[in-house]
């Protein structure tokens, strides 16, 4: 029926007014701004930038592919000139400049699906109003950086997710090069055999 979309949409709205007299769950509203409600998990807002530490370790290695990706082309990035070691010891660049234009930015969350080093994730913060409609809305890298640990207080399952992957590679990059490193001593070891042997065989 034309129109039962609305209907069904205010009868839920003067169950939830009427409901609230007699029960806490139908009360919807809070106090804002005294009294705010918790995100969910999977709320987006603008991005962030993760460092592992401290803001000398940005997880970005200035790959440009979130820049080059992002529909409102509101990210501008520009390369350091000198490189940094990484989780796994690999020597990656990062970026010197991050920006991010706030007032153009529309929270698609695409930047942080293409991001393959798990750098630039969806920050959930709101309350972005500034008196400046231009400086103030530019964020620069120093207000992206976030620490590992509150991407985990914002969106503990992917955080989590995302450590243990790290984690295995981790484990695997120690295990590759302990096993180079044997095999290097071992090579070692067979050459210096095969040297005392031409003595003895000259001898
Ligand atoms: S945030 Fe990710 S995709 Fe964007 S430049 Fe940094 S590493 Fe590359
Ligand atoms: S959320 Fe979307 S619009 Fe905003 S910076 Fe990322 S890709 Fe661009």
């Amino acid at each position: 029926m034309l129109g039962s979309g609305i209907i069904k949409g205010m009868v839920e709205t003067a169950r939830n007014f009427f409901g609230s007299y007699v029960s806490r769950e139908r009360l919807t509203t809070v106090q804002y701004p005294e009294q705010q409600l918790a995100p969910h998990e999977n709320a987006r807002t603008i991005p962030l930038l993760v460092y592992d530490g401290d803001m000398e370790h940005l997880r970005c290695t200035a790959c440009g592919i979130c820049e080059m990706e992002c529909p409102a082309q509101c990210i501008y990035i520009v390369k350091d000139t000198v490189k940094k070691s990484d989780y796994l010891g690999r020597m990656q660049f990062q970026p010197r400049v991050f920006d991010i234009d706030i007032s153009v930015c529309m929270a698609c969350g695409i930047c942080a699906e293409v991001c393959p080093f798990d750098s630039i994730m969806m920050d959930q913060v709101f309350a972005l109003s500034t008196q400046n409609r231009f400086s103030g809305l530019l964020l620069h890298k120093e207000d992206l950086a976030k620490a590992n640990g509150y991407f985990h207080a914002i969106h503990p399952s992917d955080a989590g997710d995302i450590d243990a992957r790290r984690d295995e590679d981790k484990r695997k990059a120690e295990a590759k090069a302990k096993a180079a490193v044997a095999a290097k001593a071992a090579a070692a070891i067979k050459s210096s055999e095969a040297s005392a042997k031409q003595v003895e065989v000259a001898a």
